[in-house]
């Protein structure tokens, strides 16, 4: 039974928003440019800081790149024939991003410096109240949260870290300011952006202790600059670009078969790994200790051209004992052994999905996002959460992926939300709220899928340690990856259902 509520309208005073968009990321970016492309110019873009980017801001760490191919990892609808490289480098990222927000005119419509630290759901005004870190409010129809899942960064607690007379600090926050060169450095870590920064800075430090948890599966990334002659038959020869983005993707794709169906492919990927391995490093102790325990692709699969050379240079230590605790210039690990250390590196990932990360969300009757997401992340389709109306996400719970570019799926998250607005401006729904037993029906089904997939690996399968990794929540469930070919969100979300939402008419404002 429709319910039709009263009044709507916003509070007094505070500038009221059709759609406030939370980050100036890929996903920001590209939310308003299809609100913009709809003629929708009611929205502002929150950014909390001085640029737009999102990780491509954040992430300036030496050879810091994209592991997905450049011609793949750009919008479908600004496609990029001038990429210098097959995997492009952060600053060009940048700039892309940068290049396309302005041909959008999307700039002048963010509000930099704003980090938004709450917002609240006001039930008499069908708004969304949003507070600033200044004390500025604001008022929203709409809430359209971009600030992906990889932003706040995770810091291991170590005993003693607290007094180390060193540098400390984050892959994320690099400290351009300091001169690594001839230092003694500590890497902890031996994930995605370790193995793009360790080469990098291994030549130029004095010496470099790379601690190690589980070792990754790595395999070759070839990545090479692009020709001039290339770039331009890339701009010239209609359709051409199309295509080599469309095998790219159709490539990528093939490792879902294998990631989400049938684990067993991927011991093709692991052979052509080990022959890799095999060939960069003669010293049998080495490859030993890099050797994987898991199946390939439950934790991200990493691409390098020189990580494991790079670890059998004179100058890098691998050590792969458990870190026991932080004296003021070293660390000392489990067996005793003390590794001296000028600077510490973390290389430790980020808190995903942490929703009480500087901001707080109230939804509907005063319930808070960070109690309902208390065990785990939880949404519909990735983009909408049950006692939150009018509120989206993009990159939300389970619509990462391993294998493919995630800009293709915000780009069919956009596509979504922009269904779910139209039911807004139609005076179809007031508010755009999942149902409570579709979307906990939708997560059982995603669930389900992973039974058979990479990121369920177990003891008493092929392995004989399970597979941890950030993609797993406190339940053990696996809330960040899209169990299946990326092809399949998009038919997913392709047409946005009315029947999953909560009926509520729109209301006949006085
Ligand atoms: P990550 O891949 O999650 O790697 C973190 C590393 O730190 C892992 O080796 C982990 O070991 C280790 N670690 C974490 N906590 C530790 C602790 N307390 N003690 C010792 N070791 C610890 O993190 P990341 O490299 O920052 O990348 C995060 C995500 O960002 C990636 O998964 C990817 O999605 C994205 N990324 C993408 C690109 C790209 O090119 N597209 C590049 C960089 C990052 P365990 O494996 O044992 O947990």
């Amino acid at each position: 039974m429709a319910s039709r509520p009263q009044s709507a309208h916003p509070p007094p005073g505070e500038p009221d928003i059709g759609v406030a968009i939370i980050g100036a990321g890929f996903a920001g970016i590209c939310m308003a440019i299809k609100l913009k492309e709809q003629g929708r110019g009611d929205f502002r873009i929150f950014e909390k800081a001085p640029s737009l980017g999102g990780t491509w801001r954040d992430n300036t760490y030496p050879g810091c790149a994209c592991d997905v191919p450049s011609h793949l990892y750009s919008y479908s609808f600004e496609q990029n024939p001038d990429w210098s490289r097959t995997y492009a480098s952060q600053p060009e990222i940048l700039a892309y991003l940068r290049r396309v927000a302005a041909k959008h005119a999307i700039d002048r419509q963010i509000s930099f410096e704003t980090p938004i630290e709450a917002i609240v759901w006001d039930e008499s005004s069908r708004r969304w109240r949003l507070t600033a870190h200044d004390g500025r409010r604001f008022t929203a129809r709409v809430v359209v949260s971009a600030v992906g899942a990889l932003h706040v960064p995770k810091r291991p607690d170590l005993p003693g870290l607290d007094a180390f007379e060193g540098p400390v600090f984050h892959s994320a926050q690099w400290r351009h300011d300091l001169d690594l060169a001839g230092k003694q450095v500590a890497v902890i870590g031996t994930g995605a952006s370790a193995v793009q920064f360790i080469p990098e800075i291994a030549p130029v430090v004095g010496g470099l202790t790379v601690f190690q948890r589980s070792p990754p599966w790595v395999l070759p990334r070839a990545d090479r600059r692009i020709s001039a002659a290339m770039r331009t038959m890339l701009a010239l020869v209609p359709g051409l670009l199309g295509l080599w983005r469309a095998v790219q993707y159709w490539r990528a794709e093939l490792v879902a078969l294998g990631l989400a169906y049938k684990p067993k492919l991927m011991g093709r990927g692991q052979k052509r790994s080990a022959r890799f391995k095999e060939r960069e490093i003669q010293d049998p102790a080495l490859r030993l200790k890099l050797n994987p325990f898991y199946t390939m692709g439950c934790k991200r699969v990493l691409l390098s051209d020189d990580f494991y050379a790079t670890m059998t240079l004179p100058n890098v230590a691998l050590v792969t004992q458990a870190i026991r605790e932080v004296r003021p210039r070293s660390i000392v690990t489990a067996d005793g052994g003390e590794h001296a250390c000028d600077v510490i590196i973390h290389a430790t990932g980020f808190a995903a999905f942490n929703p009480a990360a500087g901001v707080t969300i109230r939804g509907r009757g005063g319930r808070l996002l960070a109690d309902d997401w208390r065990e785990g992340p939880q949404a519909f389709r990735g983009v909408a959460v049950a006692g939150y109306p009018n509120y989206f996400m993009l990159m939300g719970p389970n619509s990462g992926l391993g294998h493919n570019s995630i800009v293709f799926m915000i780009e069919a998250q956009v596509r979504y939300v922009m269904q779910c607005l139209r039911w807004i401006d139609s005076g179809r729904l007031d508010q755009v709220e999942v149902r409570d037993d579709v979307q906990q029906r939708y997560n059982e089904g995603l669930q389900k899928r992973f039974e058979r997939t990479v990121w369920r690996d177990r003891p008493g399968s092929a392995w004989q340690l399970p597979c941890m990794s950030w993609y797993v929540d406190a339940r053990g469930r696996n809330t960040a990856l899209w169990p299946g070919l990326s092809v399949g969100y998009w038919m997913t979300t392709r047409r946005a259902d009315i029947a999953d939402y909560r009926p509520q008419v729109a209301a006949a404002d006085p």
